[in-house]
């Protein structure tokens, strides 16, 4: 029902503005009275904090920036200073990632369900469609994904009114800032010098270390974001899962891309990140291939490995593949297939992608469906507990809800990444044309409660200049998720005689180490500790954070849209 509905507008009037500004700065230090010298002093620093620890993008003005790397790079549109958020939802947000993470792979699995949700979207959405042929066709093969590797992010924003947590999405594809987002927490974060010996290294001297008397900010509240570590550690064990150690991780990316720094901290982490107890010995490979690369130098064996030239593909993860424009061509089409069929691992296999789609969010939100994934009752109410009101376009009553007061209302379409849905009076306008047309085009959106953000002063920085304005917050909050299911098989064998000897041959042929040629009894003995715990579940986690800030007057969201900037969380 829309009587949950807040109605507060985001656009709201002075009056409001002003209180909800006095609640919302209290808990840090009031942002009006720091003195404009200390923060143009603050700003330089912060740019130069930026640009020296590879906190950046390609600079649009650049024409090759988004090609070379090294070329053309500018700071990360970042936030100068953290944004509050209330301690008990941050904590609820973080409670409730693994769930997410199971609910994800659980839905995965029911390819009925994928198909039937989302039949009608398919005659509607030529895009949703290409992506449907495609689970089809793995239905249809019996393909199944014995490792299944997920890396979400799983969006929020608190609604001002209700103080409920709220989830505007979950991204199952290409959830980005896993890197940068990481570094804006350094940024802001006052790091312990006791672990320093308070030098004042380069390293050391995070931004707001050096004007800690002048903010009175605690360190304390601003967490630590270790998201790009926990995505490399799931992308590494993914890798090891499928135990050839000359395959190699691929990131399938778009031609130009100046979110590239982004993925290359990614990238950069394995070595440093994975398998200490190897003595790093795997050094995992990465390499970057678009899709129509990907379709021309890409084999399938008959045993399913995927080689693109002559490297064998061990892990794909997807940081393009999740728009319209990313398949210009039916050669981008072939490359998505291919992978598909494949035995390497997908991040996101194509069902995990249709499992993050809005239609999909929205059906899981109807009544009784949850229960059809998730037995634990409590874990249930958690997840309801987050989710917005919900709609598809044949409630009648919503749309005509919506035609009278679109300003509480989101339409949305099956896309990703930002700057593609429906606000304010466009809400309207699009439903009457579609009430018009009395179109099966309906089936292509979703209606979504509109959430109002409690918004707060704070100082945007982009290109160089730092300026104040009313800004409101969306926390993301990433989750990793790996299972094996090969892993599983074993689980019916006696550890003794005949199974132990296939496992040990299996698992430690090719867990020698390159330098000094020992075996690597330590990750044996832990996939022997799983394999008789029956547990197929190597990783579900909550890993690190984004909060992302936007000026209140923007609908949208995206970062690399232009919207708005990297933030981190001042717990209160
Ligand atoms: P995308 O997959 O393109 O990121 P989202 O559903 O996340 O799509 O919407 C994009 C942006 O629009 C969000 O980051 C948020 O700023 C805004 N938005 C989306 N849904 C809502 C909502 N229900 N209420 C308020 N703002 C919303
Ligand atoms: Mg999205
Ligand atoms: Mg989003």
């Amino acid at each position: 029902s829309s009587s949950a509905l807040s109605p507060i507008n985001s656009g709201g009037r002075a009056e409001e503005m002003k209180t909800q500004e006095e609640k919302s700065t209290q808990p840090m230090s009031d942002l009006h009275n720091i003195d404009p010298e200390l923060i143009q002093r603050m700003a330089y620093d912060a740019l130069v904090w930026t640009s020296i620890h590879g906190l950046v993008v390609g600079d649009k003005s650049v024409p090759r920036s988004g090609k070379v790397p090294g070329v053309g790079l500018v700071h990360a549109p970042i936030a100068l200073l953290p944004m509050s958020f209330p301690e008990n939802h941050w904590k609820q947000a973080c409670e409730v990632s693994p769930i997410f993470n199971e609910l994800i792979d659980r839905v995965s699995l029911d390819g009925e369900f994928l198909q039937e949700s989302l039949s009608r979207t398919k005659m509607v959405d030529a895009f949703t469609s290409r992506l449907m042929d495609i689970h089809s066709q793995m239905l249809e093969n019996g393909k199944r994904e014995e490792i299944r590797l997920g890396l979400h992010r799983s969006d929020y924003m608190l609604d001002e009114q209700t103080k409920l947590l709220l989830q505007i999405e979950i991204n199952t594809i290409s959830a980005s800032f896993p890197g940068l987002g990481s570094l804006v927490s350094e940024l802001h974060r006052l790091r312990e010098t006791s672990s320093c010996f308070n030098c004042s290294c380069l390293f050391c001297r995070s931004l707001l270390n050096q004007y800690k008397e002048q903010l009175g900010l605690d360190s304390r509240r601003i967490p630590r974001n270790a998201a790009v570590n926990g995505f490399a550690e799931a992308l590494a064990k993914a890798w090891e899962e499928y135990s050839n150690p000359r395959a190699v991780v691929m990131f399938v990316v778009q031609t130009e891309e100046r979110n590239m720094y982004d993925q290359h901290w990614l990238s950069t982490e394995f070595p440093f990140s994975c398998f200490p107890q190897l003595c790093n010995t795997y050094d995992v490979t990465t390499i970057r291939k678009t899709l129509a690369e990907i379709d021309e130098q890409g084999v399938l064996q008959p045993d399913g490995t995927l080689l693109v030239g002559d490297q064998a593909i061990g892990v794909i993860y997807f940081r393009a593949g999740y728009a319209p424009t990313d398949y210009p061509s039916e050669s981008e089409w072939r490359a998505r297939l291919l992978m598909e069929q494949s035995s390497a691992i997908k991040c996101p296999s194509i069902s995990y992608h249709l499992a993050g789609t809005k239609k999909i969010q929205q059906e899981l939100a109807k009544p009784n469906v949850l229960e059809r994934f998730l037995e634990n009752k409590d874990d249930i109410a958690k997840i309801r507990k987050c989710f917005a009101g919900l709609w598809s376009l044949d409630d009648s009553d919503i749309v005509k809800d919506a035609i009278e007061r679109p300003e509480f209302y989101v339409m949305k379409p099956q896309r990703e990444g930002g700057g593609n849905n429906i606000y304010g009076d466009d809400v309207r306008k699009s439903l009457l044309r579609l009430q018009e047309e009395g179109a099966e085009e309906n089936a292509a959106y979703i209606l979504m409660q509109r959430i109002f953000p409690t918004i707060a002063p704070t100082y945007l920085m982009r290109d160089g200049i730092c300026h104040k304005d009313h800004a409101m917050s969306e926390l993301g909050i990433y989750g990793a998720y790996l299972r094996c299911v090969a892993c599983a098989k074993f689980c019916d064998f006696s550890f003794e005689g005949a199974s132990m000897h296939i496992l040990s041959s299996f698992y430690l042929s090719s867990k020698t180490c390159q330098f000094c040629s020992f075996v690597c009894l330590q990750h044996f003995n832990s996939v022997r500790n799983r394999i008789r715990n029956k547990e197929n579940v190597i990783m579900n986690e909550q890993c690190g954070y984004l909060m992302r800030t936007k000026v209140s007057s923007s609908n949208e969201g995206g970062v690399a849209a232009g919207f708005a900037v990297l933030d981190s969380v001042y717990l209160n």
